[in-house]
């Protein structure tokens, strides 16, 4: 069957458009009149069209309303400060922390999260408010041992709400180890990690925690050919906690 004809509109209701249309003008013009010059001409325009718009189709207008999304904070280790640990090929873990940051704000972000990606010193850290900041770190390229790898979480010691750091800290734990495959060191916590600048920096409100992601040497090919999937294991650890999952 071929497609039917377009109607054209009766007579009567062209003649009811073009006085819509008059009228439009008119108002726009007598407003204008009633105005200071030159102060409202874009207004004029807009209101003109509005008129138009609302005669012809009774849409409702669009309600503006201020940007609610929940917040989060990444915080890319030594990003804008040092370049962190430098193996002898060059790799530097500030890139790391870099990419792993990025991919995790981008997941986050898919989910309608603002994910804020700050540097190490980055001047919004003070009294910063969010759902949780999460700090990327990584782990050094020397060879230690055989038992040098995996990651490590560590939270403020003295946070004024420390189950909720403990919270966050246990769901990213339990997600990290189950998407990535990695260890988690439970007794390995460097000076650098307790003592954390960040901690006494945030808002007390802001659970924060450090994740070191893995070790730059016996992790190298999860961290630099499995990026994603270590992006997504923070992700999974973040909304965890956001969402208030169990934890095994
Ligand atoms: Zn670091």
């Amino acid at each position: 069957m071929p497609p039917s004809p377009s109607r054209k509109p009766p007579a009567n209701a062209w003649h009811a458009f073009q006085t819509i249309v008059a009228i439009a003008i008119l108002t726009a013009t007598l407003f204008s009149l009633w105005t200071p010059t030159g102060l409202f001409t874009v207004d004029n325009r807009d209101l003109q069209l509005a008129f138009l718009v609302s005669e012809e189709t009774p849409t409702p207008m669009p309600t503006s309303t201020p940007s609610s999304k929940p917040r989060i904070g990444i915080l890319v280790g030594h990003w804008g400060k040092d370049d962190g640990w430098v193996c002898e090929d060059g790799t530097r873990e500030v890139d790391l922390n870099l990419r792993i940051a990025t991919l995790t704000q981008q997941e986050l972000a898919r989910d309608g999260y603002t994910v804020d990606l700050l540097q190490e010193n980055d001047p919004r850290l003070i009294q910063y408010q969010a759902l949780a900041l999460v700090s990327i770190h990584n782990d050094t390229c020397e060879y230690i041992s055989d038992a040098a790898t995996g990651f490590k979480v560590m939270t403020a010691l003295a946070s004024l709400q420390p189950e909720k750091a403990s919270a966050l800290a246990a769901c990213m734990v339990d997600r990290y180890a189950n998407v990535t495959g990695l260890p988690f060191h439970y007794n390995e916590v460097t000076t650098h990690m307790s003592s954390y600048h960040a901690f006494d920096e945030v808002n007390s409100i802001t659970p924060i925690i450090i994740i070191e992601t893995g070790y730059m040497n016996l992790d190298r090919l999860i961290l630099t050919e499995q990026t994603d999937l270590l992006a997504f294991g923070i992700y999974s650890g973040i909304l965890c906690y956001i969402r208030g999952e169990a934890v095994q």
